[in-house]
């Protein structure tokens, strides 16, 4: 068996919530990634075996290479449905808050949640939660917070319970939170977990190649345009910055999500240990930002400074309100300040 995480006393409240609840809302975090959406499905699969009224609402809609998880369809989204929305989070009697720590990552959902009298739990693992749920599951060492939602089920005492759709998507955003098992996850504890959900009879193979090897021609020709000529490496700081503007986009047909783990490649480099990803984004009117590290750098700690956001240690991001130029050149200057932590932390 693996180890405790949860406290017993935060599964012992959320037992008795559970069992008298009718309607269950599962809400997560905007532009939803493999883990927002694998633990809201995760969690969705349970609580519907168990005969409850439940719904998942997301702010805005995820990427289609996770459009065939299972359950994905019935999926709500905010920024279409937010009327009917409302009313259902108005009428939940509890709402669960996945892999998000603070309301404004709900973006326009956060009024509707902040008022509706349901009883709110988070189940999340980003670092320093804010206090806007009765019972707050915060890991932070825990890599993916699927994993959380797995351990949450097998605690109340619903391993058997977990159907094979429902083992795929928790499966599915513990490798996507991890980079398919290759940072944050060296814990012995994910490969036991890994094994139980094999025993629900996943197929990990496919589902790797069902999120990954989906991309289409264009995505693929700007990802090799953007290393040729967008990639500025500054060795001196073990650092790299890639930039993508909205002109740019366009030329490539670019469609939401054609760029998701583009920060991540100039970690392949020798050396680099810090990257930075800025792409326009007319439509929001500001640039957004991706960080991204390995070791002890805290990238986080750079997104709040400098570019108003936060996340995670090895993973954050941000946004800044201005032009290409101008974050580019705050990154400049970020990377000055950092300067001796990045090379401290070779
Ligand atoms: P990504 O680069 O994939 O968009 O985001 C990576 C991580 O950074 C997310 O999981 C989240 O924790 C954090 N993050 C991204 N954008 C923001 C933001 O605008 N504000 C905050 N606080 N965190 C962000
Ligand atoms: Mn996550």
């Amino acid at each position: 068996m693996f180890e405790k995480v949860i406290k017993q006393a935060n599964i012992d409240h959320f037992r008795k919530w559970f069992e008298r609840a009718e309607k269950i809302m599962i809400v997560s975090h905007v532009a939803p990634d493999g883990d927002a959406v694998g633990s809201s499905l995760g969690l969705y699969h349970f609580f519907y075996s168990q005969g409850k009224k439940v719904n998942i609402i997301l702010p805005n809609a995820f990427p289609d290479f996770l459009r065939w998880m299972p359950g994905a369809k019935d999926i709500l989204f905010y920024d279409r449905y937010k009327e009917f929305a409302d009313e259902l989070i108005e009428a939940a009697d509890v709402i669960c808050c996945l892999d998000f720590n603070t309301i404004k990552r709900i973006d326009t959902m956060a009024d509707a949640v902040l008022a509706s009298p349901a009883r709110k739990i988070m189940v999340d693992h980003h670092p320093h939660p804010d206090d806007f749920c009765r019972i707050t599951i915060s890991h932070p060492e825990i890599s993916s917070t699927s994993e959380l939602v797995f351990r949450l089920i097998c605690r109340l005492g619903y391993f058997e319970e977990i159907t094979r759709q429902g083992a795929e998507c928790i499966y599915t955003g513990m490798m996507t939170d991890t980079g398919s098992f290759t940072y944050n996850s060296n814990d012995p504890q994910i490969y036991y977990i890994i094994s139980e959900l094999l025993s629900k009879g996943i197929d990990k193979d496919e589902i790797y190649r069902k999120v990954y090897h989906t991309y289409s021609e264009s995505r693929l020709r700007l990802m090799g345009y953007i290393l040729c000529n967008k990639m500025e490496v500054f060795p001196e700081c073990h650092a790299a910055l890639i930039t993508l503007t909205e002109e740019e986009q366009k030329r490539y047909n670019y469609i939401k999500g054609d760029s998701e783990g583009f920060v991540n490649i100039p970690l392949q480099i020798k050396g680099v240990i810090f990257t930075c990803f800025l792409r326009e984004d007319t439509e929001k009117e500001m640039i957004k930002v991706s960080l991204r590290s390995v070791g002890t750098f805290p990238c986080n700690q750079l997104a709040a400074e400098y570019y108003n956001g936060g996340g995670h240690l090895n993973a954050s991001g941000g946004e800044f309100y201005g032009t290409m130029e101008e974050a580019t050149e705050l990154f400049r200057k970020a990377l000055i300040a950092y300067k001796p932590l990045l090379i401290a932390k070779k």
